[in-house]
């Protein structure tokens, strides 16, 4: 593979290996340009290099609109191949979508209300479109709610005041997530919708914003590992 980090290595201990070699014949032997091999071997020449491709590339995405569209189809396919092969992309990914989402929950003015639009939007489009989902929406709101409240009742669930003062003082009247001190909630740790009661065990306090994000999901499929140790040691002591 070239331009790998690899690739660029061999070349440069090949040539310090042979110092007697001509620049034709190591050029010959990896099979890429004089210019590369400079690139590969000058520092400075790289910098050069990158800083007149990156001009010429910008240039080019501003003025020739199918260079651009190949550009992002390129982009495009090189995320999906990452998200698809690369875990830790993956990972740092979908971390960074999250934080965005609640940053701008918390901080951009109209951002919910930009949300929520775009949610009506959604849906009302696939009302118009969509005659199953036109049959089936309220149904499904319905189905979520009832369910919640049948578990509740499976569950017995029977959390408390004296739980959740100490709850909140567990998590210092604070986020668990971000810290912050302005609506906060109680919520299940582990979801309702598994099979989780609320007890002091798995009771976390988290805003509405954190909370509507985790959502009705697993911790460890949205927060990351190191968060999720954390809160389990501080539930199981
Ligand atoms: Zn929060």
């Amino acid at each position: 593979m070239k331009h790998t980090e690899e690739f660029k290595q061999q070349v440069r201990d090949y040539v310090k290996d042979n110092p007697t070699l001509l620049k034709k014949d190591i050029t010959k032997k990896f099979k890429i340009s004089h210019e590369t091999l400079k690139r590969y071997t000058d520092p400075e020449f790289e910098k050069y290099f990158n800083e007149r491709y990156s001009k010429y590339h910008k240039n080019r995405v501003l003025n020739d609109p199918e260079y651009k569209k190949s550009f992002n189809k390129h982009c495009q396919n090189s995320h999906k191949r990452k998200m698809a092969n690369n875990p830790v992309y993956r990972d740092k990914f979908n971390k960074h979508v999250k934080d965005r989402y609640h940053l701008r929950m918390k901080n951009e003015k109209g951002y919910k209300e930009k949300i929520s639009k775009r949610w009506l939007k959604n849906h009302n489009h696939k009302m118009e479109t969509d005659p199953e989902y036109k049959a089936n929406w309220k149904a499904s709101l319905k189905i979520q709610t009832n369910a919640r409240r049948e578990k509740k009742a499976d569950l017995n669930e029977n959390y408390t005041p004296a739980d959740l003062e100490y709850t909140m003082a567990l998590f210092k009247h604070k986020c668990a997530y971000c810290d912050s001190q302005k609506d906060l909630c109680i919520d299940h740790w582990r979801p309702l919708s598994k099979g989780y009661a609320l007890t002091r065990t798995n009771a976390v306090v988290l805003c509405n914003s954190c909370n509507a994000s985790k959502g009705a999901k697993l911790p460890e499929d949205h927060f990351d590992k190191e968060f999720v140790g954390l809160i389990e040691a501080k539930l199981d002591k």
